[in-house]
């Protein structure tokens, strides 16, 4: 297997500090940025784009995990915080010039953040959740779109969550905090924005939500549901779909949310006049008519 140069990238530097091949230029293999891509769902979906023929570089902060991701899976690791502006622009820069121009970005470096309930939240770490999970899809795709939007091709999928519409009544859900929910609703309206913005360019943009994964994220929330395999999905599913979003098969639907188990995706293919017309799989208000004629 070919090694993978690894970037460490600070403020607005970005040193090598693994020496390795480096992809020449002329290669035609399609380029995938995975942030969070050192372990969990975001480690799954470089070892399947790996495998599926993309040459991928893997973000994240641990420089260890990383490390062995890309022994395992041939990526390359971008040591990198996504709430770093200039670090995530030093590491995109690198990107293209080290391994091509970006084909597919997947913003999926998360946190959970704390679950306390929103008055005995420190204001502090309810704003980091918004840092990582809003700033940082932000930032990512700010420094993608350029060369995206200039080449016409591009394609960006934001791993929100379903916390961003599942209803919570009068009962608080317990472990999922306010900042968690709030920034995945936000993450799934900027994707819009951006889809909106982009349209017509040949890059487009989705939101999905990889259903309830076993992760680090979610060891302590689903503890007492951690044995009951049945309550959980698989983070291939997620794979399954970053990959399938990757092909272009769902480029009519841009700006839309997808869910990687509950949503039928493979057929909306074929449904995607209906799924505009219809306005579907997007944050939309019902709204109420008064009950009556005014
Ligand atoms: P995880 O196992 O905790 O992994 C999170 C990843 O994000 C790690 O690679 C982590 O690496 C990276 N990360 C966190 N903060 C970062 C930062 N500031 N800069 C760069 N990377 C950062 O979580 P997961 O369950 O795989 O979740 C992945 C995504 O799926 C998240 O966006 C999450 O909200 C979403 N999601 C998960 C579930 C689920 O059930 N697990 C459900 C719905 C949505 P470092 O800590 O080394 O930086």
């Amino acid at each position: 297997m070919v090694a993978r140069p690894s970037f460490r990238s600070a403020g607005d530097r970005c040193e090598l500090f693994v020496a390795a091949t480096v992809r020449p230029m002329s290669s035609q293999l399609p380029v995938a940025l995975v942030t969070g891509g050192s372990r969990g769902i975001g480690e799954v979906v470089v070892r399947r784009l790996a495998g599926a023929g993309y040459v991928v570089a893997a973000a994240a902060r641990s420089a260890q995990e990383l490390a062995s991701v890309a022994a395992a899976t041939g990526a390359t690791a971008v040591v990198l915080d996504v709430t770093d502006a200039a670090a995530v622009s030093a590491a995109v820069g690198r990107v293209e010039a080290e391994l091509g121009p970006i084909d597919l970005l997947v913003n999926n470096a998360g946190v959970a953040g704390p679950g306390a309930l929103t008055w005995q939240v420190d204001p502090r770490s309810w704003w980091q959740v918004f840092e990582v999970n809003v700033l940082g899809a932000f930032l990512c795709c700010r420094a993608v779109l350029p060369a995206m939007t200039a080449r016409g091709v591009g394609r960006i999928v934001n791993v929100s969550s379903n916390a961003a519409f599942f209803r919570v009544d009068d009962a608080p859900p317990t472990g999922i905090g306010s900042a968690y929910m709030a920034s995945k609703a936000a993450l799934v309206r900027f994707t819009e924005a951006v889809a909106s913005e982009v349209a017509g360019s040949g890059v487009s943009a989705f939101s999905i939500s990889p259903g309830t994964v076993k992760t680090g994220m979610t060891r302590e929330v689903f503890a007492e549901e951690w044995d009951d395999e049945q309550f959980w999905a698989s983070p291939e599913l997620t794979a399954d779909l970053v990959e399938f979003l990757g092909t272009g098969a769902l480029d009519a639907l841009s700006g839309r949310y997808l869910h990687a188990r509950n949503d039928r995706w493979r057929l909306f293919a074929e449904q995607t006049d209906q799924i505009r017309a219809d306005d579907l799989l997007a944050l939309r208000l019902r709204q109420h008519d008064g009950g009556g004629r005014s």
